[in-house]
């Protein structure tokens, strides 16, 4: 299994898991040409989908993803919340998969196990993948605060894909306004640099090697920042994990899982 990050930050997410001959693209968060640009720069034919996943309805998950299930016939997969967030034309709606906390669902090959994570939307999750070699992937794209049932689903992973939103300093002494400075760091908002850094260690485990930063905010966050708080932790706990930052306007290099 492989994994490619097509663009992340406040501007729009994406990301394609990748097994053999079958894909899934998770989160369709820029529109869809610019999705189908980026798609196809990263060798994948917008074709060959086989569903596409969304963790919740905000527009930086899914500003493209009604048109893009619709151009390339694909099953949209994701909690009933969530469906109901966002306008689907009628035909994309019935072919909608409904994903439900807790529940493993079969896509191909892939094994996807949805859990419910505290962030201000209707009903948003993350979401751990495994292949049939039991190679695991998770994610938590958008995420108020590392709670327990998310702690506990991400055990044992190969990679994972981790918030890091911004760094408390450069948010508190950033142009944001205050109520909006409040809900970033809120407990229903976003994950700072810290948070990822100090709650990373319950997750580490022998098999971790790979711990991709996402979700970082251009205006309230630095790469280097966000590099070295999680390298610190990674370091702390002698786990050989990489790490690798991911930006808003390029791909990720591919990844394997
Ligand atoms: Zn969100
Ligand atoms: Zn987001």
């Amino acid at each position: 299994m492989r994994v490619v990050v097509l663009g992340s930050g406040s501007q729009g997410n994406s990301l394609i898991v990748e097994l053999g001959n079958r894909r899934l693209i998770v989160d369709a968060g820029f529109s869809c040409r610019e999705l189908e640009r980026r798609v196809r720069s990263v060798g994948i034919d917008p074709d060959a989908f086989d569903a596409l996943l969304l963790t919740h309805e905000h527009g930086d998950h899914v500003r493209g993803a009604a048109r893009f299930a619709r151009r390339h016939c694909l099953p949209i997969y994701a909690t009933e919340g969530t469906l109901e967030e966002v306008a689907l034309s009628d035909e994309v709606r019935s072919s909608a998969v409904t994903l439900r906390s807790g529940e493993p669902k079969a896509i191909g090959e892939f094994q996807v196990e949805p859990f419910l994570v505290p962030h201000d939307a209707r009903e948003p999750v993350g979401l751990v993948i495994e292949d049939g070699a039991g190679h695991r992937l998770g994610l938590v794209a958008d995420l108020g605060s590392p709670s327990r049932l998310a702690w506990g689903r991400l055990r044992d992973l190969d990679v994972l894909v981790m918030e890091t939103n911004h760094d408390l300093e450069m948010l508190r002494h950033g142009p944001y306004p205050w109520p909006v400075k409040q809900r970033v760091a809120g407990r229903h908002g976003h994950l700072s640099n810290r948070e990822a850094a100090e709650n990373l260690p319950e997750l580490v485990s022998d098999r971790l090697r790979h711990v991709v930063l996402y979700h970082l905010s251009r205006t309230n966050n630095l790469p280097a920042l966000a590099l070295a708080a999680v390298g610190e932790a990674l370091h702390e706990c002698d786990s050989p994990a990489e790490t690798t930052v991911t930006f808003q306007d390029e791909p990720s290099a591919w990844l394997e899982v």
